[in-house]
């Protein structure tokens, strides 16, 4: 995306944004690098820096060089100047974080109520969220995202079937977050939200195009470019557990047979697994992950196939060396720099940093066509600088 700033006066928050947005691309980086970078005058921008200072978002420092004056400012994001909640969902329970700027998990709980149904899940998450905000030592808790299963507003997979969350059909999710937490509130589906932290903090960190093979209880993905997931037209890219993979194989949820997830998913273990054994399960989930992965790099052409998610860390590395050695692809190529397929960072913290990041980006970044303030707008209400 490119950071242009506009001369509007309406354009005052967007302008906020656009040098807070520049400033995390591009820091440590002088005054009047943004500037030029977001066509704005260096002393618009002066005032602009000034105001987002004090909100303690960002921190400069002088560069020690010996030249007549004081040398520029180097602006960097203050890591602690401001957090978010994540919140994940699942059918297995809740986990929720406090985060701070730079993506970094400063608190996290965990409540083992399976399945959380909507009442129960907000009243607890609204807890939660007040023991976090005791923990912000006073600053800026921008907001709260939460994460949950999809796809969403599809009749017969939406709230269907055991890995979703069937109680919570007809939700007002973002609503009830921001009644429950008092802050502004934004709702992703799971695997989109741990692609977005995968990308941000994780493997794809040092990549520029993966497929993120998300291990919920049931099984989605979704190919990140240049930090941005597809998402497709209703943001539902991404089922690729209900790729009919076995002919005539068994009945899924969705109302087809041989879908992928009803042998390679977290569900698909928790069901087969104590019936045949953890091994005999890896054995026999291999064969259809290897085609999973050759029919994503033949449709997306990533640099790498990045697998994570809520499955344990021993049983995610275990599926991915059973998936070696990969049937051949247009991924299958001499020159290689990453291999094809790739653990994710362990842990489950890539869908908590991304339900993050979506509050984040949701209060703090410029969205293009956007450029009044959001209600109750932290870089509007708190500044009275002009
Ligand atoms: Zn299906």
């Amino acid at each position: 995306m490119s950071l242009r700033g506009t001369n509007q006066e309406f354009g005052r928050p967007y302008n906020r944004r656009i040098v807070l947005e520049a400033i995390r691309q591009h820091g440590p980086v002088e005054r009047a690098e943004i500037a030029r970078r977001v066509g704005l005058t260096v002393q618009t921008v002066a005032n602009i820096i000034r105001e987002i200072e004090e909100l303690g978002l960002i921190s400069g420092e002088r560069a020690h060089k010996k030249s007549r004056g004081s040398p520029p400012m180097s602006l960097t994001l203050n890591p602690q100047g401001a957090y978010a909640v994540g919140v994940h969902v699942t059918p297995l329970g809740i986990e929720a974080a406090l985060v701070d700027l730079a993506g970094a998990i400063v608190a996290a709980r965990r409540l083992d109520i399976s399945p959380p149904g909507p009442e129960e899940s907000f009243r607890e998450i609204g807890r939660l969220v007040k023991g976090f905000r005791a923990q912000t030592g006073g600053r800026l808790l921008v907001g709260a995202g939460l994460a949950m299963p999809g796809p969403f507003d599809v009749e017969s997979m939406s709230f269907v079937g055991p890995t979703t969350l069937e109680s919570w059909r007809g939700v007002a999710v973002a609503q009830r977050l921001s009644d429950a937490t008092g802050l502004a509130a934004f709702v992703e589906n799971d695997m989109a939200a741990a692609a977005l932290g995968e990308s941000l903090h994780g493997a794809g960190r040092n990549v520029s195009a993966f497929y993120y093979l998300y291990f919920g209880l049931g099984l989605g993905g979704a190919m990140v470019k240049d930090g941005v997931p597809l998402r497709g037209f209703h943001g539902n890219a991404g089922e690729i557990g209900h790729m009919p993979l076995v002919p005539d194989g068994q009945l899924c949820s969705c109302g087809n047979k041989g879908c992928l997830e009803r042998y390679v998913s977290l569900e698909a273990f928790q069901r087969r697994g104590p019936v045949i054994g953890r091994r005999a399960w890896i054995a026999e989930a291999a064969p259809l992950l290897r085609n999973a992965i050759v029919t994503i790099e033949n449709l997306f052409d990533p640099e790498t196939v990045v697998i994570g998610g809520i499955m344990d860390d021993g049983l995610l590395d275990a599926l991915v060396s059973a998936a070696d050695p990969l049937p051949t692809s247009v991924a299958d190529r001499k020159g290689r720099t990453a291999p094809r397929l790739m653990r994710s960072a362990p842990g489950q913290n890539a869908v908590l940093r991304g339900a993050a990041s979506l509050a984040f980006s949701g209060v703090l970044s410029p969205r293009l066509g956007q450029t009044d303030a959001p209600a109750n707008d932290p870089l509007f209400a708190r500044s009275r600088v002009a």
